[in-house]
């Protein structure tokens, strides 16, 4: 008797043994799945950009003697924009495998927030050129401890999008507002909004919304390194869509245990 239930406690513990590995094995191979479907998407999204610059140096270089300057700065142009597309994923690659190797270690520093959004805005001045932006600050604001650096990448990301996916001559606004125990800072666009279902995953890393205007998206990393870092420096951020009209608002919620007091910032 006692033989037998050795036996079988050995045969049930073989068994698990067998179904870990298993278990191990295909879950290696889905890994190996999602890796190379990454690299493949990763690899088109290069060479699309890549593909436009080419082109567009091609043609100066063959047929440039022939055009009028609209037509040069028009290829010029192009080659710039996707340039930039380029950097911003690349930089979204690299801030992500950062956070993903739990390297970051964001410092404290005493900011203020005007001047990080105002360093925000000269970063995305060119690609938001045809929207009108605006700024709008309450009484009060206080001194922070923040990363200024990832920071103001937190709101490069933000306005990058809007200025992706909200048509051009529409608004964008940037407002920070002090609370009692907060401070929280907002991008407003009147974009097509965010589907209600994906207002939470958008912050996934990959995690896209397809269809519509929104083919010339990246690889859908730049909400997640916004989480990753807003996180990191102990902030919250979130996403709604506006009531009033369409269009989404993107709000970071900053705690007052990040507030510099008068005292300190002097
Ligand atoms: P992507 O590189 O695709 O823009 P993000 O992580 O920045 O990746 O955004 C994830 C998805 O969320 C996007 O694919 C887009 O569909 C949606 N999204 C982000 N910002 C906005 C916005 N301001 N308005 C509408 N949709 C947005």
């Amino acid at each position: 008797m006692l033989d037998t239930i050795a036996d079988l406690a050995a045969i049930t513990i073989e068994r698990i043994r067998l179904a870990k590995q298993i278990d191990q094995a295909r879950m290696l191979a889905e890994t190996e799945q999602l890796r190379s479907a990454l690299l493949t998407s990763i690899s088109h999204d290069l060479r699309t950009p890549l593909a436009s610059i080419m082109g567009s140096i091609s043609s100066l270089r063959s047929y440039g003697a022939m055009y009028d300057d609209a037509q040069r700065e028009e290829l010029l142009t192009t080659a710039q924009d996707e340039t930039e597309r380029m950097h911003r994923f690349v930089g979204n690659l690299l801030d992500m495998t950062r956070l993903d190797a739990g390297a970051l270690q964001p410092k404290r520093e005493t900011c203020e927030l005007q001047e990080i959004v105002g360093s925000a805005l000269q970063r995305t001045a060119r690609l938001l050129e045809r929207h009108q932006v605006s700024t709008a600050y309450s009484h009060e604001l206080p001194m922070l401890t923040l990363d200024f650096v990832l920071m103001e990448q937190v709101l490069v990301n933000l306005l990058e999008n809007a200025g992706k996916y909200a048509p051009e001559g529409t608004r964008i606004e940037i407002s920070a507002q002090r609370h009692r125990y907060a401070v929280s800072i907002e991008v407003r666009d009147e974009g097509p909004g965010i589907p209600e279902a994906d207002l939470q995953r958008i912050f996934d890393p990959f995690f896209r919304i397809r269809g519509g205007d929104r083919q010339r998206a990246g690889i859908g990393l730049g909400l997640a390194v916004c989480r990753g870092f807003v996180d990191a420096m102990g902030g919250r951020i979130r996403a709604r869509n506006r009531r009033e009209r369409s269009g989404s608002i993107f709000e970071i919620e900053l705690p007052s245990s990040l507030f510099v007091s008068p005292a300190e910032a002097a």
